[in-house]
């Protein structure tokens, strides 16, 4: 059942609590946390706090008081993936159309699903790391000499919704000069976890604020955490790469909602494209079928591996006892509520504009694809056959 549900086998869970304690213990240690964007919506469950609640400077508080040297928001490079990735999206549609459709690929869940039963589409899959394995990247390599510090010494440890992040860290590839870009991943209830070791009272906790430079981040990248979110983010962007405008509302309501597969259509310049949005494999897997028969066509697909996106990640605090069915669409929409929530009151709802997104090009990468970028923020992908004890989802 588990395995039908969880393509990467990741629900076989394996807790990192005591590594991430051993290291954070370790004077020679520079022990850097980086949360995910759904985890400010999620953590304060674990506390008893209303479902879908918002509390990122509490989260913040409570790993400085956990030990962590440093405090950085994922959500810094997920618009730095949907830099890399709105601009892959514009390359393939002018240049490349023989590898559209462009498919997300900042859900390992979904990655693996897709390694395994559709290896034919993979070339299609966006070469652009995920925002976890970026910051871990640019940690050890633009961080570390802008301030001095030796790589060896750094620690990254990624907050994360789901298990399938902590297969995503392992895999061979996701190295930048010989180190691993994130050393540990835990999630969501594995920090609430060793919040209540360290006995802090979550809920009456000071707000505080990430650190410099992974601190300032659009309302593009906080949507990430909800199904539809890396596209709508994604349009945004590619809207302005691709006419020198902006979208003249950023809001793009048909990625948005519960529905497990849906369509729509974006123009970009003069190009009108298909978009798709899929959440749960069996509606990727829907998706891809019909897109082989010519049934239904698309230009570009999001895809997440949970019903909801990362808000109903696996990692996530667990709701509803019984009711738990009833309660799971409620609370999937709290929390994507809160997430939509904050990109509206956002000054900064574009990954193109966040001024982190413009200092980090201005002094490492150069642009969007460049050879750096591709050094340390693109990825690769491996055909594995049909697993002998993963079946396919219908
Ligand atoms: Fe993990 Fe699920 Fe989010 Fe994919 S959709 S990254 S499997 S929480």
């Amino acid at each position: 059942q588990c395995i039908l549900a969880c393509p990467t086998a990741s629900l076989n869970e394996k807790e990192d609590i005591d590594d991430v304690w051993k290291v954070l213990s370790d004077p020679d240690k520079f022990v850097v946390a980086q949360t995910a964007p759904s985890i400010q919506v999620t953590i304060g469950e674990i506390f008893d706090m209303p479902i879908g609640s918002f509390v990122g400077g509490k989260l913040v508080s409570a790993l400085r008081r956990i030990g962590f040297d440093k405090v950085f928001a994922t959500d810094v490079t997920a618009d730095l993936t949907i830099m890399e990735e709105g601009s892959e999206l514009i390359e393939r549609l002018i240049h490349t159309p023989e590898k559209l459709p462009l498919l997300s690929s900042c859900c390992p869940g979904w990655v693996k699903f897709a390694e395994h039963f559709y290896p034919e589409f993979l070339p299609n899959l966006s070469t652009t790391k995920s925002p976890h394995e970026m910051c871990g990247a640019l940690t050890k390599t633009w961080y570390a000499k802008k301030y001095n510090i030796d790589p060896s010494k750094i620690v990254n440890v990624a907050i994360m919704p789901c298990t399938a992040k902590k297969y995503e860290a392992a895999r061979p590839e996701m190295t930048s000069d010989g180190y691993r870009n994130v050393d540990f991943v835990l999630t969501t209830r594995e920090l609430g976890k060793m919040i209540r070791q360290l006995g802090l009272d979550f809920k009456n906790l000071p707000e505080d604020n990430y650190d410099e430079p992974f601190d300032q981040f659009s309302g593009a990248g906080t949507i990430f955490g909800a199904t539809g979110g890396v596209l709508e983010a994604a349009i945004r962007t590619a809207h302005k790469l691709l006419t020198g405008e902006e979208m003249d509302v950023p809001d793009f309501e048909e990625a948005r909602g519960q529905s497990g597969l849906k369509y729509s259509q974006v123009t970009l310049k003069d190009k009108t494209i298909t978009i798709a949005i899929a959440h749960g494999t069996g509606n990727a897997k829907k998706a891809l079928e019909m897109f082989k028969s010519g049934e239904k066509k698309f230009d570009y697909m999001e895809v997440m591996a949970c019903p909801g996106g990362c808000v109903g990640g696996g990692g996530q605090p667990i709701l509803g006892g019984k009711d738990h069915n009833h309660i799971s669409l409620g609370y999937r929409h709290n929390r994507s509520d809160t997430l939509y929530n904050i990109d509206k009151n956002k000054s900064i709802r574009r990954s193109h504009e966040n001024p982190r997104i413009h200092q980090i090009y201005e002094e490492f990468l150069g642009k969007p694809l460049s050879e750096i970028s591709h050094k340390y923020l693109h990825t690769t992908f491996t055909p594995r056959g049909k697993h002998p004890y993963l079946k396919e989802v219908d």
